[in-house]
């Protein structure tokens, strides 16, 4: 793949070296957190392996209309990085995607980062104790591997029959095409979960017809959002630890957020404060009751929005209360045969989370893939490390997704795991570095133990949270500390390790003349 200067937002291209001691796969959140950490730990030898043309991630990627985060902005940044200017307490995509650029610059990251470098297959290398690693740019080598893609890099299109044929313009809200005017057309939209309830009040306004297909109606409440004023700003400015204050009283506040879902019988009362919310934004009875969740809020991802509901009623939104089951010409049909003919048709499905595309690129010991080891399961030892991967790290890895704080907070305290377990090799002199199958079991026993009751599993929904075995393995059941509290320390003892440098063998006698 050959990129341009213009292409990576002047980000330099630098040329992909032969070999590295850490590769580090995205240029994210996670990835970037990942090579901030690893560079403070003294490990310079490090590349980042971007697919894309700038960095970002999911913020790059994720550019529709209304895109905004739904935690606070002072929780949703690196702890290493405050940032006194944010314009309101949830914050807009453009702003969020302007302060990764703005952090990978400050911290000296972007010269790290190879572009267009998208990772095609990597394999575990028996005999060199390193990993092969072909990218679109080329194929190097790396002693240690990270993966840091994130679970939302896969946008997921559902299999609808007749879609191929689809005369119109598709688009998945993760890959919007801002060149295409949706104006006065009519448009499916697919889904209503986060994103959707997001692209769907700001693109209305500008549609003729707007028909809505919700499978499962998502729970919505009230979104808390505000501008924060200039003296705000200015007193963050002046006062960083007022910042830092804040942060953490927002991060504690949150972990309450995590009661409802490990205990569902508090969900309960989370459900009247939706009702409400459903009440006060949807006065028709009838509309209403079509798009009341029947299941415990939590269960699947809890949605903030203000705009959402009310958009709704508007006379050229149309809610159809069906998955889409079929596309015949311009017409799209909906699983209970309502069809309508649209322009446009907009996936608003998802990802794909449970069935990572990486795993199926990546080969550990004897050539097998992540994938087939998995076989539709996800699991790693600490979100982190997977048996039979040597050298292998994932950084927001399985179970360490959270519904109820902000994910940044897993991914530097696993960074720094992951710095923990490189300078363990370092001075003992390992090469390599491999949990052990008990202590992986361990591991994911005891958390599959504590899934059980909690609203995921026993809320009445099916989520992008389970796995196709019904397991969830994207969520970390307990509060985030706890997570932080796992991580704090890397355990020699749930690993195995070989040298760095294989012993010399023993020269035979030269034979006597
Ligand atoms: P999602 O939560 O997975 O929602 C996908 C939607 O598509 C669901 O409503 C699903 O219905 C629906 N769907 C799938 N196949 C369908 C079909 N054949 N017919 C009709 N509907 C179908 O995806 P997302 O909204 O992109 O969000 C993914 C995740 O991204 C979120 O959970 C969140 O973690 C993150 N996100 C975060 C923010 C933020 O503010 N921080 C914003 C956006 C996204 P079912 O519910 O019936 O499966």
């Amino acid at each position: 793949m050959s990129i341009t200067h213009e292409q990576t937002n002047g980000n330099s291209i630098q040329a992909l070296p032969s070999q590295v001691e850490v590769a580090v796969i995205g240029a994210g959140f996670s990835g970037l957190a990942t090579a901030r950490t690893l560079l403070r730990a003294g490990f310079d030898d490090i590349v980042v392996l971007e697919r894309g043309t700038d960095v970002g991630g999911t913020w790059r990627d994720n550019d529709y209309p209304g895109c905004a985060c739904d935690v606070p902005s002072h929780l949703y940044s690196f702890s290493f990085a405050p940032n006194p200017e944010w314009s309101s307490t949830f914050s807009g995509q453009p702003e969020i995607q302007d302060y990764i650029r703005r952090v990978a610059r400050d911290e000296g990251l972007l010269p790290l980062v190879r572009f267009g470098a998208a990772v095609e297959n990597a394999a575990w290398d028996e005999d060199d104790r390193r990993w092969t690693i072909e990218t679109a740019r080329g194929t190097l080598t790396a002693r240690h591997l990270i993966a840091a893609g994130g679970p939302l890099s896969a946008p997921a299109i559902p299999e609808v029959p007749g879609l191929g044929s689809f005369p119109g313009k598709l688009m998945h809200s993760a890959a919007w095409d801002h060149d295409h005017d949706l104006s006065g057309e009519r448009v499916a939209v697919i889904g209503t979960g986060a994103s959707a309830i997001q692209f769907v009040p700001a693109i209305r306004p500008e549609v003729s017809r707007l028909h809505l297909f919700q499978r499962t109606a998502p729970w919505v409440m009230p979104r808390p959002d505000r501008q924060l004023t200039r003296v705000e700003r200015r007193l963050y400015r002046r006062f960083p630890v007022l910042q830092h204050a804040m942060r953490n009283a927002i991060s504690w506040a949150r972990e309450a957020f995590a009661l409802p879902m490990l205990h569902p019988s508090l969900a309960r009362l989370v459900r009247l404060h939706g009702l409400r919310h459903l009440r006060k934004q949807i006065p028709d009875p009838a509309l209403r009751e079509k798009v009341t969740p029947d299941y415990l809020p939590g269960c699947k991802r809890i949605l903030i929005s203000n705009d959402y509901l009310p958009s709704l009623a508007k006379p050229n939104v149309e809610v159809i209360a069906a998955g889409l089951a079929e596309v015949r010409g311009s017409t799209v049909v909906g699983a209970d045969g309502s069809e309508r003919e649209v322009d446009t048709i907009i996936f608003g499905t998802g990802f794909h989370v449970t069935d990572l595309p990486i795993a199926d690129r990546i080969h550990g010991r004897g050539g097998r893939t992540l994938a087939d080891y998995w076989d539709g399961s996800l699991r790693a030892h600490r979100g982190t490390t997977v048996a039979g991967f040597p050298n292998l790290f994932f950084v927001l890895g399985p179970n360490t997704g959270t519904g109820h704080t902000s994910v940044l907070l897993m991914a530097e305290a696993q960074a720094a795991y992951v710095a923990r377990a490189l300078r363990h090799l370092r001075s003992q002199g390992h090469g390599t570095v491999e949990v052990t199958p008990e202590a992986e079991a361990r591991w994911n026993d005891e958390l599959q133990r504590r899934m059980r009751g909690t609203v995921w599993t026993s809320g009445g929904c099916q989520s992008w949270y389970l796995d196709r075995n019904g397991r969830n393995t994207t969520l970390w059941p307990d509060f985030g500390f706890r997570f932080r509290q796992a991580v704090r320390r890397f355990d020699p003892a749930e690993h195995s390790f070989t040298p760095a440098a294989v012993p010399a063998l023993p020269q035979p006698e030269p034979a006597a003349a």
